[in-house]
This record gives C-alpha cells, sequence and structure tokens, in this order.
C-alpha cells in the first residue's frame, strides 16, 4: 500500500480506493498460505469494537437482540446467519432481515447449512455461497453486497482461500471469542482494545452478556462498528500510518486512542 501517495488517495475517494485496495490486500501475519484476505482484528487506533454474531438460529431470541439493539441506535453489528435461517426466520417475522440492514447492520455469509467449508470443495464452497447469497437477495429484495464470510467452526481452510479469491470475500475471524456467560465474557469486553472482533451467537448467555456489556461500552466512548467500517478503517490505516491525522479528512476523524 506504501505506493498510495495521501493525494492519490483523495483523487481515488473512497469507494474506488477501497475496491483497489481489497483487491491488493495482503493476510495479517500467522497464516502464510492463506492468500486472500483474512482479519482477527481490525485498526487498534480507533476506540472502535465490531460485535459479531453468527448462527441466528432461533427468532425469538434474534427478536430480543433486534429489541436491545435498538435500545442503543448508535451501536452496529454483524450478523452472520445460516441460508437455511435467513428464509425460515423471514417466514415467520417477514421484514426482520431488512429491518437489521436498514438499522446499519451488517449481514455476513457463514455456509447454508452451517457445514464445515474445509470439507467442501472449492467448487461446492461457492456454489453453496451462491445459494446462500440468492436466498438473502430474495429475503431483502434487492442485491446485497456481501463482504464478509465467517468460517464455519472458526477454521481456516484452502477452500475458504479459494472462496474468498472467486466471490471477493474478506475471512473474517475475532480477537475476543465464542461468547459464553456474563461472569466470564463482560470483563474481556471491558479489557477491549481498539478494533477487537467479538464473536458472540445467538444463545440466551452471549444475550445476556451483550445486555450487560452495552451500557458499559456506551459509557465508556466505545462505538459498536460494522465489519465493513472496521475493515475499511484498517485499509485506510495501511495508506496513513497515523490513521487519524485531522488534515486528512473528516471519514478519518475518528476517535483516536492514545
Ligand atoms: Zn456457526
Amino acid at each position: 500500500m506504501a505506493e498510495f501517495s495521501r493525494r492519490d488517495f483523495l483523487k481515488l475517494g473512497g469507494a474506488a480506493f477501497l475496491g483497489i485496495a481489497a483487491g491488493r490486500f495482503l493476510p495479517l501475519d500467522d497464516e502464510p498460505n492463506f492468500t486472500a484476505p483474512l482479519i482477527w482484528h481490525g485498526s487498534r487506533k480507533f476506540r472502535t469494537i465490531a460485535f459479531t454474531y453468527d448462527d441466528c438460529y432461533l427468532l425469538h431470541r434474534m427478536q430480543n437482540l433486534e429489541a436491545l439493539l435498538n435500545r442503543f441506535p448508535s451501536f452496529q453489528v454483524t450478523f452472520f446467519p445460516v441460508g437455511a435461517k435467513i428464509l425460515d426466520l423471514e417466514r415467520q417475522d417477514p421484514g426482520l432481515w431488512n429491518r437489521l440492514v436498514e438499522r446499519g447492520h451488517e449481514i455476513g455469509y457463514h455456509t447454508y447449512d452451517h457445514v464445515n467449508i474445509g470439507v467442501m470443495s472449492p467448487a461446492g464452497a461457492i456454489k453453496d455461497f451462491d445459494k446462500w447469497q440468492k436466498t438473502l437477495n430474495q429475503v431483502l429484495g434487492r442485491d446485497y453486497p456481501v463482504r464478509f464470510v465467517r468460517p464455519t467452526y472458526d477454521i481456516i481452510s484452502y477452500t475458504l482461500d479459494v472462496l474468498c479469491q472467486e466471490r471477493g470475500l474478506v475471512a473474517a475471524l475475532f480477537s475476543i471469542g465464542g461468547g459464553g456467560d456474563p461472569q466470564v465474557v463482560v470483563p474481556a469486553i471491558k479489557k477491549s482494545k481498539g478494533g477487537d472482533i467479538v464473536q458472540m451467537h445467538i444463545r440466551s448467555q452471549d444475550y445476556l452478556s451483550s445486555e450487560q456489556a452495552f451500557p458499559w461500552l456506551l459509557e465508556n466512548d466505545w462505538e459498536l462498528v460494522t465489519l465493513s467500517r472496521l475493515y475499511d478503517d484498517y485499509l485506510k490505516e495501511k495508506v496513513n500510518p497515523k490513521g487519524c491525522e485531522h488534515e486528512f479528512g473528516s471519514p478519518l476523524a475518528r476517535a483516536c486512542l492514545d
């Protein structure tokens, strides 16, 4: 990314630049055999955290989480539903996914039936993704630009790599993992670093952990952002190491960590 001057960045503008950057972006440190973009966390310079919720199996738990999120309108999160449940929950509660997207939340791929991507063939995984994408487009009534995949069972594999390259996806792992009971999870969240990605599921204990963590996060000036926002900030930091310079323009004027 070093070859991009600040002027180049300003000339290109946000969307165009990020499109190019995503294609050139190298994966982070410890997955040398994985060539597609892969993130464990975002920029450490911003006071932002990305909460992610996997699977999304049960309607009443999704509705409870939606109600909780509505109490924190500045907070945005990312859901990783399996395709079968996108359809099932939509049938039970028409408009659910559109309501979440309209509130600024993001949706990412987590396979159609929660199969381990590592045991699929690359062709099978691409087919599965396309089926999942078609289902999401169908319930939303429009083409939805999916950017992230949370691999099932958190397994990084050759097939995942090929899928990411073929469909332009970023593999999103996490830096605070698994969710669980509030007495374990909430203290971990209170020790968050900027750019952390938190993995949760749609489970009662993860709901309780979110319910207890959200007020603390708001009071302590943490911003809950989508993975897209986290990743875009990360890419911008690659161009401008300081990330939050004032003269660099308003899109980068984030609350910077010391
Ligand atoms: Zn899962």
